[in-house]
């Protein structure tokens, strides 16, 4: 396989095209961002932990029978993965309020979510990713009826698998966002899950152990997301 030129770069990784068509090289970088990318930092040693993290995750997603884009780890901080044609709403997963969903409603953060929620985000941070819904997507052609169905279905299997390995390691998995997209007719899960894109708390603590760290200023970012992933048995170095 050989690695050719950059396709697109977002805001904390790049896509490569490479000598196979169904091919991309997934490039996560040590940019980090928040706010739609109004506050910009990079931090040491991100990539990296974001990639092998992310890995992980992606396998533990296959074995369980949810088809993810994720073919293998090429480097430190690079990933092979299938090319796809990425559908531009996210899906978020919640199982405990914090976040926009408290911002929204006015409801205070830890409120445990019975059954968990399911929520759709346009991407795109001109927008600042605004709530949408099933009609206005299908009827905006974001994607069909069928695939969103789908992609509900997904997300909510992703909540069994992760919130199981997060609770055996002492975690709670508190949301999280992800992104689907088309390969071969099907819906395949793309993007990255990475403490940079879900919420976690120390079950005993509540201490916050994922991107709002980063958010809040609350320090130590990096350092926790390896320790989330030690406690999940994920080996860095
Ligand atoms: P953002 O777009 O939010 O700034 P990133 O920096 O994470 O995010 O950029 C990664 C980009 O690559 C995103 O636009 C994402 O939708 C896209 N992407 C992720 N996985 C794949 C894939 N398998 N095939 C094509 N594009 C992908
Ligand atoms: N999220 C994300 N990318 C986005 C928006 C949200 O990864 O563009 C993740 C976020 O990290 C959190 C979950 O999705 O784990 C729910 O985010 P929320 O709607 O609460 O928004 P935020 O507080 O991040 O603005």
């Amino acid at each position: 396989m050989e690695k050719r030129e950059e396709l697109y770069a977002g805001k904390a990784k790049s896509v490569f095209k490479t000598d196979d068509p169904n091919l991309f090289v997934l490039e996560f970088r040590d940019d980090t961002s928040a706010f739609d990318g109004e506050k910009k930092e990079q931090l040491q040693r991100k990539g990296m932990v974001n990639n092998k993290f992310n890995a992980f995750i992606m396998e533990k997603l296959e074995a369980a029978g949810i088809p993810t884009h994720f073919e293998g780890l090429l480097s430190d901080t690079e990933s092979l993965v299938k090319n796809l044609d990425m559908i531009p709403v996210e899906c978020v997963v919640r199982n405990v309020s914090a976040g926009s969903l408290c911002r929204r409603l006015g409801v205070e953060e830890g409120k445990e979510l019975t059954p968990p929620t399911f929520e759709l985000f346009l991407k795109n941070d001109a927008l600042h990713d605004p709530m949408v819904n099933e009609s206005l997507a299908v009827s905006f052609g974001w994607a069909s009826a069928d695939e969103l169905a789908r992609m509900k279905e997904l997300t909510y299997k992703v909540n069994d698998v992760l919130k199981a390995l997060f609770d055996e390691a002492g975690m709670l998995l508190v949301d999280y966002k992800l992104e689907f997209g088309r390969s071969n007719g099907a819906v395949v899960l793309g993007d990255e899950f990475s403490p940079d894109g879900c919420r976690i708390w120390d079950k005993e603590t509540r201490k916050k152990m994922d991107k709002d760290r980063f958010r809040q200023g609350l320090g130590e970012v990096i350092e926790t997301y390896e320790e989330v992933g030690g406690r999940l048995g994920i080996q860095f170095d």
